[in-house]
């Protein structure tokens, strides 16, 4: 077994954060799962996790989690950073309040995070830090423009942080999952669904809509969670892990 190391998982309610969390725990690692519905914990619990809340938009929240692993397990070996939002629609009918919201957690959630985490890695002289981006964080779809930004600048920031780090031990891994079947496809859908209901782009949104749900019913082709858990798991492992991992299916991306 590969040595056994304190992780911290965020948005480990559901999809791809429930299992990497418990997939890090079965591989004999101590995992704190971090999400807002702790109700939706148990599980991890269970198994062997260790559910917290957290709120990643919420400055106490981020650094009441940290505390306690730190002042638990006295050393926190790999964040994962996969809380994470959609937000649908067209730019001309986004309130830009929303978006302010997805930045804030998408972005500035793992930010918060990686903050104050440094410190302790960087006196360890290892860790490993892995933010969950997205393939949208390479490309860009209509009716999506704030949520690829948002992994478009995730990307810049996990690029621009593996340089600042590889000198402290600290690693940087980007994973960017394809079509996951998780209940962000179902959010999506609906999304789509209400501009699909009126106004200039309800073609387009009708399309898309149709789409997601798809690969949320299981009726078109969507990855498990866990071949991104395991994606996650390998370059957590890894000596020297790839700078970024595409996990998952890729068609039907296009329009
Ligand atoms: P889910 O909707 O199943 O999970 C999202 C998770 O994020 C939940 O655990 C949710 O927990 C958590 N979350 C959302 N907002 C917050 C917040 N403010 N504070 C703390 N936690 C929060 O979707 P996925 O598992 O699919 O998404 C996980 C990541 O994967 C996201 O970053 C997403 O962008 C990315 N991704 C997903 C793809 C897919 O096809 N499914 C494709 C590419 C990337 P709670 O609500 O309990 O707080």
């Amino acid at each position: 077994m590969a040595e056994r190391k304190v992780c911290l998982v965020t948005g480990a309610s559901s999809g791809i954060g429930l299992a990497v969390a418990l997939e890090l725990v079965r591989s004999g690692h101590t995992v704190y799962g971090a999400a807002r519905r702790v109700n939706r914990m148990e599980g991890l619990r269970a198994a062997g996790g260790h559910p917290i809340a957290m709120d990643v938009s919420r400055d106490e929240d981020v650094a009441r989690v940290v505390r306690t692993v730190l002042d638990t397990q006295g050393r926190l070996d790999v964040l994962v950073n996969n809380a994470g939002l959609g937000l649908h629609g067209s730019i001309e009918d986004t309130p830009l309040e929303k978006a302010r919201h997805l930045f804030e957690v998408n972005l500035f959630g793992a930010a918060r995070l990686v903050q104050l985490v440094l410190p302790a890695m960087r006196t360890q002289g290892s860790g490993t830090i892995v933010n969950v981006s997205s393939i949208g964080g390479e490309i860009a779809l209509p009716l999506g423009a704030w949520y690829y930004a948002s992994k478009h600048a995730l990307e810049a920031f996990s690029d621009s942080l593996r340089q600042e780090l590889g000198r402290f031990g600290v690693r940087v891994v980007l994973i960017q999952p394809g079509i996951i079947k998780t209940e962000f496809e179902k959010g999506t859908a609906q999304e789509l669904r209400d501009v699909s209901g009126h106004g200039a782009y309800a073609s387009m949104a009708e399309a898309m809509a149709k789409r997601a749900e798809q690969a949320f019913s299981g009726k078109s082709k969507a990855s498990d969670p866990l071949v991104v858990a395991e994606a996650i798991r390998e370059a957590i492992n890894s000596p020297s892990p790839e700078a970024r991992y595409v996990v998952g299916y890729l068609g039907r991306l296009l329009l």
